[in-house]
């Protein structure tokens, strides 16, 4: 007879033939105590934490920590509803102002997740009518978002403002809002958004927006960390920017800002906003605490790109082949998703997590063992992660016999 379950055969059938073996599986580790922003306990064994997207380390920040307790003993553990049916608090409100002034922008609206945010904006603003362009290696939050909506979608390659400008040039004609969706930092790869290029092409057309989830880049990039769109000076012409607490803000919630006069509209419109409860209390209150924490954060977004450059040479150094420019995040290819997993396992033996990332879900069908860095990294912790790769990929037998050879991985 047939299961519900039989669907997930060949699901189940990859994993297995991936991590069914009894080793660790790379998917499902318990981190049994977190020690700091960059320890935890696996077992009895200490590991250094470099694949979190805790980019600033502010996941113990007293004064983040302090405004999280006070909001819990003053309003609860929950807010038990969404705030449509059931209510905003002031805290909403505050974080909601507190955005608007940090990013420069009239409205802001948060939202549950990042996830949420991505879902309810891209399923809303644009309506059959009109066209949704998106950057090949968009998120999966953004597949999903404009899934969920009706406008035409359209992919442009990744990080390509050509291809982007030839798709807009055949829309000229047509009536309809376009929306252009991009990242400031691309996740898997650590990447950036070329901004200028693709300004440039979008004010070449009528009609066009343009939207920039800053999930990976806010708090790493811009003097203030406002992201991308700080660091290329280029703040007005990015129409909606979407944004999460789960990374360098160090909690739980996303957001989107823009300056158009009737964003406050989309609350009575994204289902992902009305029909799922509300932040509580104590994550908006550390968000908020967080982002002032993230705008004087100068010294910490130097601490984090100097660890970057440094795991990035490192790593260059020994030959393996990395997905992107310097940035938080350090993506090394890995030649096959087998050696991947192989891979993983013997990091984790050495005393070093990373994400082991793989095809479908990966930019050109990679298999990437992501680190993510964070400003709270030490010297020796970065050395420490080098070291582990190079006794890894030595026991693997994949190391390339001369070194700076770049032959090995990928
Ligand atoms: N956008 C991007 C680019 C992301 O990488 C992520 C999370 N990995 C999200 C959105 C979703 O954020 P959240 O974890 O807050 O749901």
């Amino acid at each position: 007879m047939a299961d519900l379950f039989d669907r997930f055969e060949s699901l189940l059938a990859r994993r297995d033939s991936l991590v069914g073996d009894g080793g660790r599986d790379p998917f499902q580790v318990e981190m049994d105590e977190v020690l700091s922003q960059t320890e935890a306990m696996i077992g009895n064994r200490r590991i250094i934490l470099a694949g979190t997207n805790n980019y600033l380390g502010l996941t113990f920040a007293p004064e983040s920590l302090q405004a999280a307790h006070d909001a819990l003993d003053a309003a609860g553990t929950g807010t038990t509803g969404s705030r449509v049916a059931n209510g905003t608090y002031s805290g909403h409100k505050a974080l909601e102002q507190a955005l608007c002034s940090f990013l420069g922008k009239d409205h802001a609206i948060v939202f549950s997740t990042g996830y949420l945010a991505n879902l309810s904006v891209l399923s809303t603003l644009v309506g059959p009518e009109d066209y949704i362009l998106m950057d090949a290696d968009c998120h999966a939050s953004i597949y999903d978002g404009v899934r969920m909506g009706d406008a035409q979608i359209i992919r442009f390659k990744h990080n390509d403002a050509a291809d982007l400008d030839k798709r807009l040039a055949r829309l000229a004609k047509k009536p309809g809002n376009k929306l252009i969706v991009i990242e400031g930092i691309y996740s898997m790869l650590g990447d950036k958004a070329p901004l200028d290029e693709i300004v440039a092409v979008k004010k070449k057309y009528e009609n066009v927006y343009l939207l920039s989830d800053e999930a990976h880049s806010l708090g790493v990039l811009g003097r203030y960390g406002r992201g991308l769109p700080e660091e290329a000076d280029l703040e007005d012409d990015v129409d909606f920017i979407v944004g999460t607490f789960s990374k360098s803000v160090g909690t739980v919630g996303g957001f989107c800002v823009s300056s158009h006069p009737q964003f406050d509209l989309l609350r009575l419109a994204c289902r992902p906003y009305i029909f799922t409860a509300s932040l509580p209390p104590s994550v908006v209150a550390s968000a908020k605490a967080s982002l002032e924490l993230v705008e004087k954060g100068g010294a910490l977004r130097k601490r984090l790109i100097r660890n970057a450059e440094r795991l990035h040479s490192g790593l260059s150094a020994l030959g393996f082949t990395l997905g992107g420019e310097v940035s938080p995040v350090v993506a090394v290819v890995a030649p096959e998703v087998e050696i991947g997993v192989a891979f993983w396992r013997g990091l984790i033996d050495g005393g070093v997590y990373v994400n082991l990332a793989l095809p479908p879900a990966t930019p050109q069908n990679f298999t990437l063992l992501r680190c993510s860095l964070c400003a709270a990294h030490t010297t020796e912790q970065v050395d420490h992660i080098i070291e582990v790769f190079a006794e890894v990929a030595d026991s693997l037998g994949i190391l390339p016999e001369q070194p700076k050879k770049k032959v090995a991985l990928g």
